[in-house]
């Protein structure tokens, strides 16, 4: 499927466009084919497409291209996180960051709870605080910016640190896609996506990836994680896997514009009467803004006209939402903290419609 001509030493834009192409024949055509099959004749190297489907493969050569490392679709975000902690052995300890993506935290919760993990629950920006409890720790789990508290780990200390320790290193760089933070460059054994988010970009799908270094623990852990994916059947559909593909054809540009407008709204958001803080790593689309309790949170998401108030995130709409609304989000994420996505639509458009909003949160208040 790789197009001879598909050097890695093109620029990631670049990639995210030519990789996993069909080859440069006369009459070929120059987007993978999608294939709807559950099974395939006898004696080839694939009986059955729990096992593999060739719409799965060019999505997974482009993320695994640009992540460097080898990329495995699974059939949501979740399925990828599941597969990763059943890397963990029964009693095993995980590291993991206080605030994360709610499903993730659930998942791990119920492993706690079942005795199946032992959970340390740390503040990722701290560093010495995440060093201090990997000793016997198997597995150390991250996000590139913590859902929804934007909290950044140093990645390349901790992942160092986890080796010394003998912990495997895991991100979940959802936030940040390739364009932007390569953890597998920074030394993390294991990147997780959930591809639903910036890599497909419309909101039209779920799906996610797990991706490994080109090393020999790498292929060993992919194979093990292609291993979960069969046995556990958490495969994608093709028909999302190809829908994946054509949406990430258009990152780069998609996560400039929408990178450059929620540093636009960031800034503004901050000068608001309304607004009692704002979160901003510095790089990528999301912000979370703190207003002054649920009640002038829920006025906000209810007031937005352009954003649409919806869970979920990366689409090329924009989006916010009142995490605490979810009952399984930690409640140490403030009751008033409303996680913008912030989208490709113009940003004057955008930023007139937060600033309404949060004008009615504010002359309503009290
Ligand atoms: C949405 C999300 C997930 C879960 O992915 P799904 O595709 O919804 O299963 C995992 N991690 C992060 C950071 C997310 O935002």
């Amino acid at each position: 499927m790789t197009d001879a001509r598909e050097p890695h030493d093109l620029h990631p834009a670049t990639r995210t466009v030519a990789a996993g192409r069909p080859d440069r024949q006369p009459g070929a055509p120059v987007n993978p084919p999608l294939v709807f099959t559950s099974t395939y004749i006898a004696d080839g190297p694939v009986d059955y497409a729990r096992v593999s489907n060739p719409t799965w493969e060019p999505l997974e050569e482009t993320l695994g291209s640009l992540e460097g490392g080898r990329a495995l679709a699974f059939g949501s975000g979740l399925a990828a996180v599941a597969a990763v902690l059943a890397l963990v052995p029964h009693g095993g300890v995980v590291v993991a960051p206080r605030h994360a993506y709610s499903g993730t935290l659930a998942n791990l919760a119920e492993r706690e709870a079942a005795g199946g993990v032992q959970v340390r629950r740390v503040d990722i920006a701290d560093a010495d605080q995440v060093e201090a409890a990997l000793e016997g720790a198997d597995l150390l789990l991250l996000e590139t910016a913590t859902n929804p508290m934007l909290e950044v780990p140093d990645l390349p200390r901790l992942a160092a640190a986890a080796r010394a320790a003998g912990t495997l290193t895991v991100c979940d760089n959802t936030f940040a896609t390739p364009l932007l933070r390569q953890p597998l460059a920074d030394g993390v054994d294991v990147v997780l996506h959930s591809v639903t988010k910036y890599l497909a970009g419309h909101s039209d799908l779920v799906l996610g990836a797990t991706v490994t270094a080109d090393t020999e623990q790498g292929r060993e852990l992919h194979e093990r994680l292609h291993r979960h994916r069969t046995l556990a059947g958490a495969i994608p559909g093709p028909m999302e896997a190809w829908l994946a593909l054509r949406g990430m054809r258009t990152l780069d540009v998609r996560l400039e514009r929408a990178g450059r407008t929620a540093a636009l709204i960031a800034e503004r958001a901050a000068g608001h009467p309304a607004v009692t803080k704002v979160r901003y790593p510095g790089w990528g689309a999301i912000v979370a803004i703190e207003v002054d309790g649920a009640e002038a949170g829920e006025r906000v998401a209810g007031a937005v006209r352009v954003w649409t108030h919806s869970t979920s995130l990366g689409g090329v709409e924009s989006q916010l939402e009142r995490r605490r609304r979810h009952a399984a989000e930690a409640d140490t994420v403030p009751e008033g903290l409303l996680r913008l996505s912030v989208g490709i639509e113009h940003a004057e458009d955008l930023w007139a419609d937060l600033a309404q909003a949060l004008d009615a949160a504010s002359a309503s208040r009290g």
